[in-house]
């Protein structure tokens, strides 16, 4: 009857409206009140029949819903999965600052799981005043304006730890645009900022180190393996003569060579080579005597060395007040142990003797 009424061609395109393509999918089951499904769609065509009435295209329907909520299942378990590989906390509250889902890192740092807080204000999860002002600052924001936003802030955790965090906070759009919720990442950056603290005040202790050094009368230098140099004040350029002190003030003395302007620059060399930590020895250093001390600052690496002039008067009292002390101190160590120690302190004590006797004798010149 109703090929009669519509042709092949107006039936078939009827019969894709029930997802009905070919001759093999016209089954004829029946299930929607008329015999075939040409009846069907003549039926459509005539404005009695709708498509919903096909048992067919339902059960089709109902199929592909199935397979639909199968695949966004195992996305979102995906999505999970992925959210809860990632060491740093995420979490994600909607517009009203709910919180609608984390990973297991947030569920750590809260020492809560998010079934036992899915839903509530985010500040009730995070045990933090500060963090939630800031939080719900932020998202006021983020609200009016959109985008993205990244704040550094600190916050004391219940078991009194205080921890700085970098939080990034970003918009969730439905899709008409609006403003559905909000994404959150947490950094922790407590041991960056710690370490950073300690460099910004092991810098500014070197700065003052090195100013406090530039400023003593005794020479001062450092040296690397090479004798290059990595400090120095400008008493040492000073004792290294005019062009030094000319090369000092116009551009400082870093990376110059030490063996170029210091002849007894072999001390260094073999004191960095012994590996021992500190070297002291008397040096003429242009008609002048120099009491050259080394210490070791990274063994086999960098030496830094105090040059004291000798002539200097007050250097000269201060140098033989210390000799003299000395002196005493080992002559007492040597009544104590004058029976096996007698040869050997005679022989220190003749030396320091000596030096302080030339000393006068210079002194009195
Ligand atoms: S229910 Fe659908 S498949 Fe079954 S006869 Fe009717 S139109 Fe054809």
């Amino acid at each position: 009857m109703s090929d009669q009424r519509y042709s092949d061609q107006q039936l078939k395109q009827a019969l894709t409206f029930i997802e009905i393509f070919d001759k093999a999918g016209e089954i004829d089951c029946g299930g929607c009140g008329y015999k075939t499904c040409r009846e069907f769609a003549a039926a459509m065509l005539d404005g009695v029949a709708r498509p919903t009435m096909c048992v067919e295209l339902t059960k089709k329907v109902i199929e592909k819903l199935k397979k639909r909520d199968r695949e966004l299942r195992e996305t979102l378990f995906f999505q999970q999965e992925l959210l809860d590989s990632i060491a740093v906390p995420i979490f994600h509250e909607d517009r009203s600052g709910l919180l609608a889902g984390c990973n297991r890192a947030f569920e750590a740092l809260i020492s809560k799981k998010l079934g036992a807080v899915k839903g509530r204000d985010i500040s009730r999860c995070i045990d933090a005043p500060d963090f939630e002002a800031i939080n719900q600052q932020i998202n006021q924001s983020l609200i009016r304006n959109g985008g993205r936003q990244v704040v550094e802030t600190r916050f004391a955790l219940s078991d009194t730890s205080e921890l700085v965090i970098e939080l990034h906070k970003s918009v969730l759009t439905d899709r008409a645009g609006d403003v559905s919720g909000f994404v959150s990442v947490i950094f922790d950056i407590t041991e960056r900022v710690r370490h950073s603290e300690e460099l910004t005040q092991a810098r500014e202790t070197a700065e003052l180190s090195v100013s406090l050094l530039q400023k003593v009368p005794s020479g001062f230098v450092i040296v690397d393996e090479r004798l290059k140099i990595r400090e120095a004040n400008r008493a040492f350029a000073a004792m290294m003569g005019e062009e030094i002190v000319e090369i000092f003030d116009s551009h400082g003395l870093r990376g110059a060579d030490l063996a170029k302007m210091f002849s007894a620059h072999s001390l260094f060399t073999n004191f960095i080579r012994s590996g021992e930590e500190t070297y002291s020895r008397d040096v003429e250093w242009s008609g002048k005597k120099i009491k050259l001390s080394l210490y070791s600052i990274e063994h086999g690496k960098t030496t830094g060395a105090i040059l004291l002039d000798l002539s200097a008067p007050d250097v000269r009292k201060e140098e033989v007040k210390l000799r003299a002390e000395k002196v005493i101190r080992e002559n007492l160590e040597t009544v104590q142990k004058i029976a096996n120690l007698l040869g050997e302190n005679a022989s220190r004590t003749e030396n320091a003797l000596s030096a302080v006797i030339k000393l006068f004798s210079e002194d009195d010149k």
